[in-house]
């Protein structure tokens, strides 16, 4: 199972960019996978608390994958 997030860059275009966190995030993610919305995140490792990538869609912008993010991505998903 994959969980995508969508995320506008920082560029003038602000491009919708589709992130697929667990390959994004890869082992950092790994015990998140199959999460229950009940569970304490907290006892889980932490997701680093942001990860920055190249815009997919322009050359300037930036995208910033914040933990409050991926972690609400998780829980939204169970
Ligand atoms: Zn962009």
């Amino acid at each position: 199972m994959t969980t995508i997030i969508k995320i506008k860059c920082n560029g003038p275009g602000k491009c919708v960019n589709e992130i697929d966190l667990e390959k994004t995030l890869g082992d950092r993610v790994s015990a998140y996978k199959g999460i229950k919305s009940s569970q304490d995140l907290s006892e889980l490792p932490p997701i680093p608390g942001s990860v920055v990538l190249d815009c997919r869609i322009c050359a300037v912008g930036k995208v910033i994958i914040t933990r409050e993010m991926a972690e609400q991505a998780f829980r939204g998903r169970a």
